[in-house]
Order: C-alpha cells, then structure tokens, then sequence
C-alpha cells in the first residue's frame, strides 16, 4: 500500500527542484553534506521574527512539534472576524504549511511569506503559490498573495522602521497562473517518495539553483576524483554542459578547447607537474612594494536587520584587524592588533585605532584588498574627521593576490584556486603553525563572525577565551601573508644570485 508522505513548504520546493533531492533526504539521509544555503538561514532567523510585527499587534501560532496543536490554535485565533496571526497553520490532505503572516478580514485573507534575501526569486514563488494551494483547498478566499523580503538601500536611523527595512511585492498574478501545476507536482513528488528504487535522475543545473543540493557528493561518486566538477572558476553552466557531452574526466577535458587556465590546472594535478614560477613578474610586483611594510587582514560581520545607526542590511562591519609590519629590510617583524568590545558599534574605535596604527604614507598589504579597501571606504565616508588619513591608507594598499591571481606562481596543490585558503597549504605544506585547523575554536571567518556575535552572551572567563582565539585566528591571517610574501622573495633572491 503506498505510504501517504507530509509536505512542508520547504520540502514542497526541494521535491520541485529534484525528486531525488527528496527522496534521498527520506531513506538516504546519512549521505548528506553540509551546504551554505540561503534555505537554511531562510527558516527561523532573526528576520522572520522580527517581520512579525510589520502590521503591527498580532497572534502568534507557537510552534509545536505536534502540529495538530498548531492547526487547532490557528481555527481558534481564526474565530475572530479581522485579525493577524503569525504561523497560522494549515493542512490539506498531507500538505502542511505555516504561513509568516496571515491578515484576515473579514472572509478575506493575505498571505505573506518573509524571506532574509534582498531579492526576488523564482523558487519563493513557487513556495507561496504552495501556501495558496493550501489554503484555497481548504475554503479560504486568498485576494492577495505577497513576499516580503529585505530593502538592500535601508539605512537605519534611529528606531528599525519596518516599512522602511522590508520591501512587500505582490506576487498574486503570478501565483495564480501557476496554482493548476501545484496538484500534480505534489503527486509527481509523492509518487517519486514511493518508488522503492531510488530515482533515476542525472545531474544538471538543479543541483545547483535554486539551491546547492546536500546530495551533490553522492550522486557524483561514481565519477572519476578528478572531474570537471574539480575546476574552479568555470560557470557551472559550462561544467553541466560539459558533463552531459560526456566530457568530464580530466583526461577528456584535455582533448577539448577549454581555456588555457582551467587546461593549467587539469595538467598539473593529471601529470604531478612541478611548480610554476615566473620570476621576472614576480620581482615586478614586489618592486611595487616599499619599506615601511603593512600587512592588514580584517575580521567582519554582517547584520540582515542593522542594529545600529547607519548601517544598511548584510553591510560588513568591521570588528577587529591584526596588523604585522616591518620598519626597514633589517628591522623585525612586529605586530599590533584591535578587537572591539561585544554588543557596541565597533566602526568608530576601529576606525580612530587604525589611523593610530597605520602611519599615512606607508605600503600597507591585503589579500584580494577589494574587501579592505571597501570596508576603509565606508570608515571614511562616515568619518569625515579621519577620512583624509583613511583615505591614504586606502590608496597605499596593494594586492598581495596579484601574482598568484596572474598565475605567475602555480602548483598543482593550488587546486585552480588563488585563494589564500589554498595558496598557503601549497606553499607551506608542512608547516603546523600556518594551518588553520590546529587552531583551537575559531577556524575560519564565518566561525570568527559568529565567535564575535556571540560574545555578549558568555561569562566573563569564556569572552577572554574566545577574543584570545580570535586574536590569534586573525594573527594567523596576516602572519601567513608575511609568509608568502617572504617565499615570494627568495624565488626573486635565487635569480638575483
Ligand atoms: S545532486 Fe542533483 S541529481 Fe543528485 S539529488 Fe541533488 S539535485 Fe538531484
């Protein structure tokens, strides 16, 4: 007998972006790989809460893992003639949802889904047009269905102005053309989640959008380990393409016209070749360079519902540097360092200690400095007492990415990328104290973000723990620049000799 499976909005879309998804997720859920998705930061977070109250006084459907509790409480809150209520939960035939916010008037209802994203996108359609589907099943007259989603240009002063924070687009047109499809899809999908045999389904562009599937690891295993899903910087429409000709083992890739850069890569690491050095362009860019020698690395965070003044949603706000420098040739190297005090605006005390720190005029190092130079820029434009000296160090910045961006250093280990979290195990394989995974807590910049977020919640002991990680998470950060910047110089030393 087929088993009837719950759908959710969520499961909903994932059965629409892949049955196999879905029915991995059912009897194969130990496959899964951990993914960076907007999917998970869309459920629960501060925005969605916080979006509660944009129409003001409302009833809230506490979740329950019990969700006939949650359907019960939403008829009784139903019961009054105009209302809000947040949560209201609904089931029809196996189809569950909650919807952010319902407005009710009198036999009328508007459905609003919150989203964290700044922008619109087609699978939040398909998540609302579920919701609709619901609801009209069950009775309901929906006049309008709506996104609510974040105002990338808000800039808060003062109190958080919801209707300012949150645009609303109203999406019923759309939503309405597709209802007729949402019956059969729900049945495809629950077919698909019946099958004893999992699903015969090839790789393609859904495995990348709307979201990254979990599953992208399994369902590539039986491909060769060095694959065209290996290359980096090729756009995965060209990687899927590549795959459906058949053409996906690196050995095949060569017999392509793929460009030379990715032909760089897949040589190296197919033929154990030896490392790459143009020396010539290599002492080019370090004659860019001059002594005193700044070496900056920033740590920062960002907020979807600013919390302070001046800040617009998802804006990097600095917290803490590290700086290395070195005087002159013979002079050591020395070290100085910021780390702003939790649950306040950090950017003023950053930004009067690093104009403490760097001297104007002098050659200050980043890697890929496009993210200094904004984060300095936006100091700048909010400071305008420190925004001259800001400015100079703006401008004194150059980019300790460029030779291997340009590939004039490359080795198979690289792996394609030019990424500092690449380029360092490559040039210093063996070395302990230049591998973030023997740090203790703090690993990489997202942890050193949440590290940070989270500071104003712990005991006094365990904040000295966490801002001695992160000092020494970013001390690594700028301490494995001051590294590859030597090695680049002995490779330009060996010529001169
Ligand atoms: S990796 Fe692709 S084919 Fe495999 S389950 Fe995910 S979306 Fe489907």
């Amino acid at each position: 007998m087929e088993k009837k499976y719950y759908l959710s909005k969520s499961r909903y879309c994932n059965g629409l972006q892949c049955h196999k998804m879905l029915w991995l997720d059912e009897y194969k859920s130990n496959e899964k790989s951990e993914v960076n998705n907007d999917s998970v930061l869309d459920n629960g977070t501060e925005v969605g809460i916080v979006a509660k109250d944009l129409f003001g006084s409302h009833i809230d459907i506490k979740f329950n893992t019990n969700l006939q509790q949650m359907i019960d409480d939403t008829n009784k809150a139903l019961k009054n003639k105009n209302t809000i209520i947040t949560e209201a939960s609904f089931i029809y035939e196996n189809n569950f949802c909650s919807v952010d916010i319902l407005v009710k008037n009198d036999n009328d209802f508007e459905i609003y889904e919150v989203k964290s994203s700044t922008e619109i996108k087609d699978i939040y359609v398909e998540d609302l047009t579920y919701q609709v589907y619901v609801l009209k099943s069950l009775g309901y007259q929906i006049k309008s269905a709506n996104l609510v989603y974040i105002n990338s240009n808000y800039i808060r002063h003062g109190n958080l102005n919801l209707k300012e924070l949150f645009n609303i687009e109203d999406l019923t047109n759309v939503v309405n053309s597709k209802l007729s499809l949402v019956k059969d899809n729900i049945k495809n999908i629950c077919d698909s989640l019946n099958e004893e045999e999992e699903p015969k389904i090839d790789l393609g562009m859904h495995c990348v959008t709307p979201y990254e599937c979990p599953f992208f690891k399994y369902c590539t295993k039986k491909l060769p380990e060095k694959n065209v899903f290996k290359l980096k910087g090729l756009p995965n429409k060209n990687k899927f393409l590549l795959y459906q000709n058949n053409t996906y083992s690196y050995e095949d890739l060569l017999e392509t016209s793929i460009n030379k850069k990715y032909k760089q890569q897949i040589e190296f690491e197919l033929y154990n070749k030896d490392d790459y050095i143009d020396k010539n362009e290599i002492r080019k860019f370090l004659d860019t360079l001059s002594y005193p020698l700044y070496f900056l690395d920033f740590e920062t965070f960002q907020q979807a519902i600013p919390k302070y003044d001046g800040i617009k949603p998802y804006m990097q706000i600095p917290f803490q540097y590290f700086l290395h420098y070195i005087e002159s040739k013979d002079s050591k190297l020395e070290h100085k360092e910021f780390l702003a005090e939790s649950n306040i605006d950090p950017r003023r005390s950053l930004a009067e200690s690093l104009v403490r720190d760097i001297p104007k005029d002098v050659c200050t190092l980043a890697y890929n400095m496009s993210f200094e130079k904004t984060v300095i820029k936006n100091l700048a434009y909010l400071y305008p007492d420190l925004r001259e000296h800001l400015m100079n160090i703006h401008d004194n910045i150059k980019d300790l990415m460029i030779p291997f961006y340009h590939r004039n250093y490359y080795t198979k280990d690289m792996l394609g990328s030019y990424s500092i979290k690449y380029v360092l195990p490559a040039l210093f394989p063996n070395e302990d104290s230049l591998n973030y995974h023997n740090l203790d807590l703090i690993h990489n910049g997202s942890e050193a973000m949440n590290a940070y977020a989270n500071l104003g919640n712990l005991s006094e002991d365990e904040q000295m723990k966490v801002r001695n990680n992160l000092l020494k998470y970013c001390e690594l950060d700028t301490f494995a620049m001051v590294k590859i910047w030597q090695k680049l110089q002995e490779q330009v030393e060996t010529i001169n000799n």
